[in-house]
Formats: structure tokens, sequence, C-alpha cells
């Protein structure tokens, strides 16, 4: 799970992370009255969006007065903000963050990183911040520092020393660069991040080290443990189909092909969109119903589908352990006649109460293209790609229910 930038900060604040004063505001107003709040004469105006790579793209604005301020929130909120991080489909900016700005004298590059292979947290820093890290590996990859840190101890007062004369700051800048990376290492492993990236970590014309920008990811699977941070999750980030598939139990992740899938186990998953590719097809999502999955759960897991317009196909494959292959048919059943399903359906079901499921979609009248095995099952599909485009549309639907 990513979070907004502002909370990010807030969160790396009370870790003692220095962080500039700011606030975060939804409507233009409010901006203007955040600015008022934190004072001072020059401001930053920055998009709230789960991107890096905002500067370049328009979304971080510098204000020389509170009318300023004021503008530059209303230019961005509601704006569909594109950086090279997003996609062309951009993210719309619902919220902003005041900042009290700061006269920047350098910009070094502080991240820290779940190291698979060395199995440990690894700090990596650049003098040179403000670019991405990709940007940096490529230009001058030599000046890249790497600490690896020691999960039984954590991370040591030295091997932040180390970085912070690594990164060339001067002698009243190291400590605060100390107390920043303590700080960030201590929230990376309390709140169970996977990721914290502060980019840049500013040195002002003051000789002030601050957090000028902030970004974490969370690790999904502690999120029940912090529930001061899963609350910050924004479902405006995340793709309205991943929402609707996680309140079902699925898991989805939208591809580019025309062949649905709907499938029980990730393995099983991999492998029929490996199995649909050798055919010939191109599957068009990844979706795991997983195990005991009731009929409302398959019903949902269509309506995701079929919610894809490039979808042409549906493949259903079911090997039912904890599943039924009786409550999957009544399930495909259920979405015919709820929803109706415009497009062939291929259905694989193997293992537990295999002959009864069989049997539902034999009598439910629909024209359902059964298969006995994977690879069958993955050439019907792409069979019924071609015939479907040549015959036109429409093999099951809740009105053709019992035609055949
Ligand atoms: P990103 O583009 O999404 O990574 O957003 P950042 O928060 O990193 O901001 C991008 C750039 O804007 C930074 O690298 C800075 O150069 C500049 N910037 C951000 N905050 C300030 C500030 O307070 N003062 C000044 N002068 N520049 C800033
Ligand atoms: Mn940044």
């Amino acid at each position: 799970m990513d979070i907004h930038e502002y909370q990010a900060k807030e969160l790396l604040a009370n870790f003692g992370v220095p962080v500039a004063r700011g606030g975060v505001a939804y409507t233009a107003e409010q901006a203007m009255f955040r600015a008022e709040e934190i004072g001072g004469s020059r401001w930053v105006v920055k998009a709230q969006i789960h991107s890096g790579a905002r500067g370049k793209a328009g979304g971080v604005k510098l204000c020389a007065s509170e009318h300023e301020v004021r503008l530059a929130a209303g230019e961005l909120l509601g704006r569909r903000l594109v950086t090279h991080q997003t996609g062309p489909a951009g993210k719309v900016v619902h919220r902003i963050y005041v900042e009290e700005a700061a006269s920047i004298e350098r910009e070094v590059y502080l991240g820290f990183v779940l190291d698979r292979r060395e199995e440990r947290v690894c700090v990596v820093a650049a003098p040179q911040g403000g670019m991405e890290i990709e940007e940096i590996a490529q230009r001058s990859p030599e000046t890249i520092l790497r600490e690896v840190i020691e999960p039984a101890v954590g991370m040591q007062p030295f091997q932040a020393r180390e970085i912070a004369y690594g990164l060339g700051l001067k002698p009243s800048e190291v400590n605060q660069a100390v107390k920043a990376l303590l700080g960030a290492y201590t929230a990376f492993r309390d709140l169970d991040a996977t990721m914290v990236e502060i980019n840049p970590l500013a040195v002002t014309s003051a000789g002030k080290v601050l957090a000028l920008d902030a970004k974490m990811t969370f690790d999904d699977n502690a999120l029940f443990r912090r529930p001061g941070v899963s609350e910050l999750r924004d479902y405006a980030e995340e793709d309205p189909r991943d929402a609707e598939a996680s309140k079902y139990g699925l898991s989805y992740i939208a591809l580019d092909g025309s062949i649905g899938c709907i499938v029980n186990g990730a393995g099983l998953a991999m492998a029929t969109m490996d199995m649909i590719k050798q055919a010939g097809g191109e599957p068009a999502n990844f979706l795991d119903i997983g195990g005991g999955a009731s009929p409302e759960r398959v019903a949902a897991a269509f309506q995701l589908v079929l919610s894809d317009p490039r979808v042409r196909v549906v493949l259903v494959n079911i090997f039912a352990g904890i599943n039924r292959c009786d409550w999957v048919a009544q399930g495909i059943v259920k979405a015919a006649t709820d929803i109706g399903v415009p497009v062939p359906v291929v259905a694989r079901l193997a293992g537990t109460n295999m002959q009864q499921g069989r049997a539902i979609l034999r009598e439910s009248g629909l024209r359902i293209i059964t298969a006995d095995t994977l690879a069958d099952a993955a050439s019907k599909a792409v069979a019924a790609l071609s015939q479907h485009s040549a015959d036109g549309p429409a093999l099951v639907t809740s009105a053709t229910r019992g035609a055949a």
C-alpha cells in the first residue's frame, strides 16, 4: 500500500526526521488558510497523488503570496496530472499539500529498500538528489552509496555517519542527516514499510537538513497490525476494479488481451495464462477467485472480467480442492442470469463435485463450451475468439438462456 507525501512526512516526523511546516488542503480556499497558518512569505503547493516526478509534470508550484497559493491550489485541484510514472491516463488531484518553501542549497537522494538477495533492509544514498534513482543509476552509478543493515541490531549510528560523510555533507550537517537516517530507518522497521524514499533530502541555505519529499510503501500483509497506517489508504488512488475485487476476496490484475480468465489459485491462474499464450491467445487479466468460492463470488468475478470491454471470451478454469465445482457452476449460471454474459464461455471444471458441476452447466441450457483439460480449454477459448468475431456476439446471455 502506498500513501501520500504529506502522510509519509507526518509519520517520518514522529520518528525525528526533520520536515518543513505544512498542511493538507482539499480546496483552494483552505490552501490559502494553510499558508496563513504556516506563516512566512514563500510556500510550495504540491499535488498529492501516488506518483513521483510531479515536479516535471507541473505538480509542484512555488508561490510568493497567499493569493498565489490560492491560484496554484485552484489550478491543481481537480486536474489530471500525467507524470511518467502514472501512465498516460494520469491521476486526478484531490488533495494538495502546502508547505513552507525552503531555499535549497543541495539535494541528495536517500532510500530504504528491502534487498531480497541480502535479505536485509538496505540504505541507498546518492549525492545528486532530485532526480530519480533509476536516472542516477544510469548517469553516475559509481556515486551510489549502500549500507546493509543487520536486523538484530538495527541501523547503527556509525553507518548513518558513513553515509552522511559519503554524501559530502559538511560537519555541521552530518548530525542532522544522521538523525534523519536513523529516524527513517526506525519508521521503516516499526511501521512494516517495504520502501521509504526521501528524494530530495535537502540542505537549505541556512544549513538545515530537511526531507523535502517523502514516499512510503507498506507491506499489505502487515496492515492488520498497523491500524494507524492502514487508515491512510486512499481508495481514490486505486484502480476501482482492484478495490471491487478485494471487496469480494478476489485477486484481480488487468492485462491487455481478449480472453478473460476466472481461475482458482494463483499458480493455476499463471499456468492458465501460459496455456492461453501457447494456444495463440492473449489473457485479458489475472484473476484468482481463491478457495471456497461461493456462487456469489464467482458471479462477481464474471462482472469484474466483463467490465473490461476488450474481453471477447471468458475461460473458467477450476481445479476444485477446497472449492466445489457445483458452486462454481452455480456462479456461472447466476452470472448469466443476473448480469448476462454476452461472450462465449469455456469452462473446465475438475475436482470436488465435478459431476454435479458439469450437470448444472448441462441442465442450465446455457451454451457453454466445456473442456476436459487445461490445454483443451485454452485452445477452445482461442478458437471461440475467432468464431466469435466471425459469427457476431452473444452466445450466452440472460436473453438466450434456454435457447440451446
Ligand atoms: P517529485 O517531482 O514528485 O519528486 O516532487 P518533489 O517533492 O521531489 O519536488 C520536486 C522538486 O521541486 C524538488 O526536487 C525541488 O527541486 C523542488 N522543490 C520542492 N520543494 C521545494 C521547496 O520548498 N523549495 C524549493 N526551492 N524547491 C522545492
Ligand atoms: Mn521527489
